[in-house]
C-alpha cells in the first residue's frame, strides 16, 4: 500500500498494480492531485482515506475531488479464505462478498467507495474492468508471473 499526492504542475503521478486497485484523486479546483495504490491490506488500513486527508492539508476538498478507481480484481474473483473476509469486513464491511463458485471473497473496489464516501467524495468513477477476467490486463491471480500496469494522473 502507499499514496503520494502533488501540487506541481507537469509532474506525473504513477500507481503500478496487478488485481490491487489503482485510485486516482483530483481537486482540479484547489489544484492537488494524487494516486494510492489499495489492496485487500491497503484497503484495511485506509490507504485512500489517509490520501485524501493528506490532499486535505494543501486545500483539497473531497467534495470538490475527482476518485478514479482503476481496473482491480472484482468481488466474483477475489477468494480469500473465510476468516480473511471476516477480517476485512470488520473494518468495511462493504468488503464482503462471495465469488460465483459460493466461496469467500472480499470486493476491494466497493470498500474502496465506501470509503470515498465516507470521506466525502461524492464524485466517485469507475473502471470496473475485472483484471482475472480481463486477459488484457495484467493479474497477479491469474498468472502468477506477471507484469504490472500504471495508472497515471497529472495536472496541465
Ligand atoms: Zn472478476
Amino acid at each position: 500500500m502507499d499514496g503520494i499526492y502533488t501540487t506541481e504542475p507537469g509532474l506525473a503521478l504513477n500507481v503500478l498494480v496487478a488485481d490491487c486497485a489503482p485510485v486516482l484523486l483530483a481537486d482540479p479546483v484547489a489544484r492537488v492531485v494524487g494516486v494510492a495504490h489499495s489492496g485487500r491490506p491497503g484497503t484495511q488500513l485506509g490507504v485512500v482515506l489517509a490520501l485524501v486527508e493528506a490532499m486535505a492539508t494543501r486545500g483539497a476538498e473531497p467534495y470538490q475531488m475527482v476518485a478514479l478507481i482503476g481496473p482491480a480484481a472484482c468481488g466474483l474473483c477475489y477468494e480469500v479464505p473465510a476468516e480473511m473476509r471476516e477480517d476485512v469486513a470488520r473494518t468495511v464491511p462493504e468488503a464482503w462478498s462471495t465469488t460465483r463458485q459460493g466461496t469467500p471473497a472480499v470486493d476491494i473496489r466497493a470498500a474502496i467507495e465506501a470509503q470515498l464516501k465516507k470521506a466525502n467524495v461524492t464524485d466517485i468513477r469507475h473502471d470496473d474492468r475485472c483484471t482475472i477476467e480481463t486477459p488484457d490486463l495484467y493479474s497477479y491471480r491469474r498468472d502468477a508471473r506477471t507484469g504490472r500496469f500504471g495508472g497515471f494522473i497529472w495536472m496541465e
